[in-house]
């Protein structure tokens, strides 16, 4: 019966060989990124980030804005390999990526916000819930990671999106005024909030605002991708 299900496997390894989710070398099973691709992905420099805006320090923009957030901890910047992999996990079908994403997001949060013990993990939610909630699955690993409860029903989206990607911060934030909704008391409660990208924070403003306006005693963000040089314009 064991020679039998390791034939399957090979042969399931033979027909859909396990790959790089950068460039789609052929890697061992359970390997997510291949050793040139790890070197070149294009992270955030976390011994350089300004935990108050998610970016690294040169392209700080808290001059120009202040979050309710208590910190913010951005993994990679939306560009290039970082971009593309988590781009074909989000609309490729490629579910299994998950776990890449929320193992560097789990050590962005040990190494960022090193002593501060979470009560409760929770995502950024969208819309309408149908389908597959990426950022969802990424938050509910990491909290599996951490060893933290998971709570997709603490927060509800209420309004529709408007399209974001051309608005400033200012549009931004009227855009997602009143967007949000919390469905419990939170009482004193430490929230790590995640979501997969941060262009200008304003989602994770109005989110966090929500969460402290249920009661949360802090709300500390954390997302997959963050912003680039390019858009600091818009912010
Ligand atoms: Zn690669
Ligand atoms: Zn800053």
């Amino acid at each position: 019966m064991k020679n039998v299900k390791s034939l399957f496997k090979t042969l399931i390894s033979a027909i859909y060989p396990n790959k790089c989710i950068c460039c789609g070398e052929i890697l061992d099973e359970g390997a997510y990124i291949c050793d040139n691709c790890s070197v070149k992905i294009e992270r955030i420099n976390l011994d350089d980030i300004c935990l108050d805006c998610g970016r690294e320090n040169e392209n700080c923009v808290c001059k120009y804005n202040i979050f309710r957030f208590n910190a913010l901890v951005c993994v990679f910047k939306n560009i290039g390999l970082a971009r593309r992999a988590y781009y074909s996990y989000k609309f490729g079908k490629k579910q299994h990526y998950a776990n890449y994403f929320a193992e560097e997001v789990y050590h962005a949060i040990k190494r960022c916000y090193d002593g501060t013990r979470f009560d409760i993990v929770c995502a950024v939610p969208a819309y309408q819930r149908f389908g597959y909630d990426h950022s969802g699955y990424v938050a509910e690993l990491v909290a599996e990671k951490l060893g933290i409860p998971f709570n997709d029903k603490l927060l509800f989206c209420i309004k529709k999106s408007k399209k974001q990607h051309k608005s400033t911060i200012k549009e931004r934030l009227h855009n997602v005024d009143g967007k949000y909704f919390a469905n419990c008391c939170l009482d004193n409660k430490k929230v790590l909030l995640i979501d997969d990208i941060k262009t200008t924070g304003a989602t994770l403003d109005e989110c966090a605002k929500t969460l402290l306006f249920a009661g949360a005693d802090c709300v500390y963000c954390a997302t997959v991708l963050g912003a680039t040089e390019k858009s600091k314009n818009k912010n």
